[in-house]
C-alpha cells in the first residue's frame, strides 16, 4: 500500500472537471478511462539523500513499477531540472568529458522515465551541442513550446535523434476496446540565458499548443517548470486543463486556479505526486485524485535501476576518493536545514552562506571581512538531517581556494555594494560575514565602514582574479595565499569545501 503523508492528506483532493475539448478521436465508449502519471521535478541526485533515508531514483522506480502493476496505462514525468547542477556532473569520464548530466539520464532511462520537459538548469550545459547529446542518450520525450536552440543567425527547435523537440507529447493507451490520447505540454521559464537558448512567450505558445493538442487528443494537462506565481498566471491565462505538474520550486505545494490543480513534489525525488485520472468518454469529465507520496526507506528499491545507480555511485565514489575525500562520511545532523537554493542564496544571507564564511573565518582568522560570490555555491537545495562529505562537495562543485587581500574602505564599500546590488541575483551576489548593512552604511566588524581605513579582506581566489561579473577591479590588488591552514591544532587545505567539512565535522 502507498504511504500517505499527512501533508498529502491536507494538499491532495478530489477535482471533478468538465473537459472544454471537443474533438472526435475517440470511439464513443461508456466505461470510464483510467490512467496514472507519476510526477518528480527538480531531481539532481540520483541515490537516496540524507544517510539514505529519502529520495533516491531506485525507489522512485520501484514505486512506479508498483503502480504500472496495478494499471499498465502508467507514465512517469519530470518537470525539469535534472541534467544539472550536480558534483557527479562536473567530474570528468575517463574519455575527459563531463559527466554533465549522463549518470541522470541513464538512471532515469533505467527507471522508465515517459517524458521531462526542459528547466532553466537543463541549460546550464555548456552548449547546444552537448545538451542535444543528453537528449539523445535519453529513452524518455522531451517537449517545450518556448524555449528554441539559436544556433549562430538561426533560431531551431532543439533536436533530439534528429527529431524537432515538440510542443507537446502525446502518451497513446487502449482501454476498454478504444484508444485515447493524453497530450502533454512543456513550458519552461525563460531564466537561464546562454548564447545558445533563446525564448517565446510562455503563455502566447502554451496557449497555442494547447489549441492544438485539444484538436489531436482527448485530454490536455501541462508539465511546466515556471515560478508557482508563473504557474498560477498560466493557469488563469489558459483556463480548462485539469492539471500544471510543475517545478522549479524545491519544496512540495499545490493550488488550484479555476479548474486546473498545480502540483510540485519535492525537490530530489524526496517525494513524488502520483496522479490518478479517470476519464469519462461520453461526457468528456475528468475527475483526479493526486497524492503526494514520500520516497523514503519503504520504498521498495527496483533492481534494474538500482544497478545502474550504483555503478554510478561507485564510478564517482573512486573519483572522490582520488580527490581525497571520504564522500559518505557522516559530518553532523542539522537541526535547521542550511539554505542553499540559488533563490535564497542570489538575493539574501542564507545560513548556509553564513556557515559557510565560519568556517573560513575559523581556519583563517583575523580579517575584518569574509566573502565569497553565490555563485560558487551550486546545491540548489537545502540540506537536512545527516549532512555527509558528498552533501558538502555537492555544495561546492568546483571548490577552489581563498585568499586574503588588503583595500582601502571606499574600495571595500565598492566590493559591497557591487555584491549586495549590482550582482543581485546573480551568482556574483556575495554571501558576507562581518560586513552589514544598515540603511545606505556597511557596519564592518562592529564598526561604520571607514573609507580611508585599511581593511583586510578575505574571498575566494576565484574573485580576487577578476572573474566574477562586475568584480574585475579586484584583479589590481595583490594578495596572499596559503596551501594550508593549521587551526585548533589541525591542518585544512586551503579549499572551500575542506574548510566546510572540517568546519561541519566540529559543530
Ligand atoms: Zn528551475
Amino acid at each position: 500500500m502507498l504511504k500517505h503523508s499527512i501533508f498529502s492528506l491536507l494538499v491532495s483532493g478530489l477535482l471533478l472537471f468538465s473537459c472544454d475539448t471537443t474533438n472526435t478521436l475517440s470511439t464513443t465508449n461508456t466505461s470510464p478511462v483510467e490512467f496514472v502519471v507519476l510526477q518528480i521535478n527538480d531531481v539532481y541526485e540520483i541515490a537516496p539523500l540524507e544517510g539514505g533515508k529519502v529520495g533516491g531514483l531506485a525507489r522512485v522506480a520501484g514505486l512506479l513499477r508498483q503502480l504500472e502493476a496495478e494499471n499498465p496505462n502508467t507514465i512517469a514525468v519530470l518537470a525539469g531540472d535534472f541534467l544539472s547542477p550536480s558534483f557527479m556532473g562536473t567530474l570528468k569520464l575517463d574519455n575527459g568529458e563531463r559527466i554533465a548530466g549522463l549518470q541522470m539520464v541513464e538512471a532515469l532511462n533505467a527507471m522508465g522515465l515517459d517524458y521531462a520537459t526542459f528547466g532553466n538548469h537543463e541549460f546550464d550545459l555548456k552548449n547546444a551541442e552537448l545538451l542535444e547529446k543528453r537528449l539523445d542518450q535519453s529513452e524518455f520525450e522531451y517537449m517545450t513550446t518556448n524555449a528554441y536552440c539559436v544556433d549562430g543567425e538561426q533560431q531551431r527547435p532543439f533536436q533530439q535523434n534528429g527529431v524537432s523537440v515538440p510542443e507537446f507529447s502525446t502518451f497513446t493507451f487502449e482501454q476498454n476496446g478504444a484508444t485515447y490520447k493524453l497530450g502533454i505540454v512543456g513550458v519552461v521559464l525563460p531564466f537561464a540565458k546562454p548564447p545558445y537558448v533563446g525564448y517565446k512567450d510562455v503563455e502566447a505558445t502554451f496557449a497555442a499548443a494547447v489549441k492544438t493538442a485539444r484538436q489531436e487528443t482527448d485530454l490536455v494537462i501541462g508539465l511546466t517548470h515556471l515560478s508557482v506565481d508563473g504557474d498560477v498566471a498560466l493557469a488563469a491565462a489558459v483556463p480548462g486543463l485539469p492539471l500544471f505538474m510543475g517545478g522549479h520550486e524545491h519544496e512540495n505545494l499545490s493550488r488550484y486556479v479555476g479548474q486546473t490543480a498545480i502540483t510540485k513534489a519535492d525537490a530530489n525525488a524526496k517525494t513524488v505526486y502520483i496522479h490518478r485520472f479517470t476519464y469519462y468518454p461520453d461526457s468528456k469529465v475528468t475527475q483526479l485524485f493526486s497524492e503526494l507520496v514520500p520516497i523514503d526507506e519503504s520504498t521498495p528499491e527496483d533492481p534494474v535501476t538500482a544497478a545502474v545507480v550504483d555503478k554510478w555511485q561507485a564510478k564517482i565514489g573512486d573519483l572522490i576518493s582520488q580527490m581525497g575525500y571520504d564522500a559518505s562520511a557522516e559530518l553532523t545532523t542539522l537541526a535547521t536545514p542550511l539554505n542553499g537554493t540559488e533563490a535564497a542564496t542570489r538575493t539574501s544571507q542564507t545560513n548556509y552562506g553564513l556557515l559557510t564564511n565560519q568556517a573560513i573565518a575559523k581556519a583563517w582568522p583575523g580579517a575584518d571581512v569574509y566573502a565569497f560570490n553565490s555563485g560558487s555555491l551550486r546545491l540548489d537545495d537545502n540540506l537536512s538531517g545527516a549532512v555527509t562529505a558528498y552533501d558538502v562537495l555537492r555544495s561546492f562543485p568546483y571548490g577552489g581556494p581563498v585568499v586574503r587581500m588588503s583595500m582601502k574602505g571606499d574600495q571595500l564599500a565598492r566590493l559591497l555594494n557591487t555584491g549586495e546590488t549590482t550582482n543581485r541575483g546573480e551568482g556574483g551576489y556575495l554571501q558576507r560575514y562581518q560586513a552589514e548593512k544598515k540603511g545606505d552604511k556597511w557596519i564592518v566588524n562592529g564598526n561604520p565602514l571607514d573609507s580611508t581605513n585599511t581593511y583586510v579582506v578575505v574571498l575566494p581566489e576565484f574573485m580576487a582574479k577578476g572573474f566574477e561579473a562586475n568584480l574585475d577591479f579586484l584583479s589590481e590588488y595583490t594578495y596572499d595565499k596559503l596551501e594550508e591552514f593549521t587551526a585548533s591544532g589541525e591542518t585544512v587545505k586551503n579549499d572551500i569545501r575542506d574548510m566546510v567539512i572540517w568546519y561541519m565535522g566540529g559543530i
